[in-house]
């Protein structure tokens, strides 16, 4: 039988305990597993059987949570890693090598655009940062070095929505996987497997944990990319050395970019999410659908208050119907635009920092998707390391405060703003 989604956020790889019978996932706090004999242990470390051995590589309470999440979000499987950053190199290890290059949008998170541009050049890669409305310089970015094409599906700080069936068809042309970091939006309001990614990446800490109680993140694989249709992928595709020779692709067919996550990304890069942080993002995708409705519900609410208000030049919220992505929001989100967006203050980058340091009920923090509502002044935090040029393309101009709506009563939330407001456009 086929569950609904607010059914599968609940029951998602979860069984009772066989020992127990424990009803919720327990935390497996074991650095390692007995083997039933010699021949046992070879057969896990073979890859010809499917276990436990050392939870740097799995652990039965990250497993609930990886088959949770793959299933939310309509893929075969997924590997967890220590935060949403890890989950980046994790999905771009198996398919870079020096000399390879991603193209990116332009409209990343700000430690995104960092890690791109600045810390993969040391493993040789390189990203190209391409305006993601310009489909043309999309594929006129891709060249034969390329090895993935990456963006968010509602991309940070601004609440912009990307086309993705666009983007998924050019990355398919070009015989690439497509990546999309899912965050902004969780697999309740979106779902890019349906649009055409080949990958998923989360940053757990964020709404599927939602409430800012973890680090953590995850790579999710559609199981649907040929790797061995080219010779692009050759550590999916071809012998690996530390497995006497074994194909990833051949052997493990659909499962190969998860299996080589776990047998050579955990093994060799130690990403690893601890059971603790898989434990409190369970407890967190079980009420997914009920804070992501609110989230949204009160994003709504609060853009619109905010977008008639004399001391505010611009709202960016999708869900807006002066945004030029609101058209998108029926067909990539259906459900709604989320919960971020930036406002831009007339009062400029003073009235910006007034207002951060004004407000009561919102937490001045760097951190998104809680059920708190949360402020920042992109430009002088998070998109600190950003050219101006960068700041302005990513959307965190000096004038312009990033802004996830929680789940309070969303009058509360407005008077907030409204007396914050008072205090910075003076
Ligand atoms: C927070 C965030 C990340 C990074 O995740 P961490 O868990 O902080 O490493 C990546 N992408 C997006 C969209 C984010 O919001």
């Amino acid at each position: 039988m086929a569950y609904g989604f607010d059914t599968l956020q609940i029951h998602a790889g979860a069984r009772p305990d066989p020992a127990t019978g424990a009803r919720q996932t327990p935390i497996y706090q074991s650095t390692a597993y007995v083997f039933r004999d010699a021949e046992h242990a070879a057969a896990l470390f073979n890859l010809q059987e499917v276990g436990y051995i050392y939870s740097r590589l799995t652990n039965p309470t990250v497993a609930v949570l990886q088959e949770r999440v793959a299933t939310l979000e309509g893929g075969v499987g997924a590997v967890c890693c220590s935060s949403g950053h890890a989950a980046q190199i994790m999905a771009l290890f198996p398919l870079m090598a020096p000399g390879r290059n991603v193209v990116v949008s332009t409209r990343l998170y700000g430690g995104s655009v960092t890690q791109f541009s600045q810390t993969i050049k040391r493993f040789g890669w390189s990203a190209k940062f391409i305006d993601f409305d310009d489909t043309d310089a999309i594929a006129a970015a891709i060249d034969d070095d390329t090895r993935a094409v990456f963006c968010e599906s509602i991309a940070n700080p601004g609440g912009y929505i990307t086309d993705l069936p666009v983007i998924a068809k050019i990355a398919d042309d070009a015989g690439l996987p497509l990546i999309v970091d899912n965050t902004s939006a969780s697999p309740y309001l979106c779902r890019p497997i349906e649009h055409g990614a080949t990958l998923v990446v989360h940053s757990l800490t964020k709404y599927l944990t939602g409430n800012g109680t973890v680090t953590g993140g995850v790579v999710v694989d559609s199981g649907k990319f040929d790797w061995s249709a080219s010779d692009k992928f050759p550590s999916l595709s071809q012998p690996e050395e530390a497995y006497h020779g074994l194909k990833f692709h051949e052997t493990f067919g659909p499962l190969a970019f998860t299996f080589h996550g776990i047998a050579i990304g955990l093994r060799d890069l130690g990403m690893t999410l601890n059971p603790q942080a898989a434990h409190y993002t369970l407890m967190g995708t079980e009420t997914l659908s009920l804070r992501m409705q609110k989230h949204v519900e009160n994003a709504q609410i609060v853009a619109e208050w905010l977008e008639k208000d004399d001391r505010v030049e611009a709202v960016t919220y999708a869900g807006l119907k002066s945004s030029p992505y609101h058209k998108r929001v029926a067909k990539i989100c259906p459900k709604g635009a989320g919960g971020l967006f930036t406002v831009t203050l007339k009062g400029g980058y003073d009235s910006c920092v007034k207002l951060v340091d004004s407000l009561e009920l919102f937490s001045h923090v760097a951190n998104l998707g809680d059920t708190r509502s949360l402020i920042i002044h992109s430009a002088s935090t998070t998109h600190r390391q950003l050219t101006a040029e960068q700041q302005t393309a990513a959307g965190a101009a000096p004038n312009v405060v990033r802004i996830s709506i929680g789940i309070e009563d969303p009058d509360d939330i407005i008077a907030d703003l409204d007396q914050a407001l008072s205090k910075a456009s003076i």
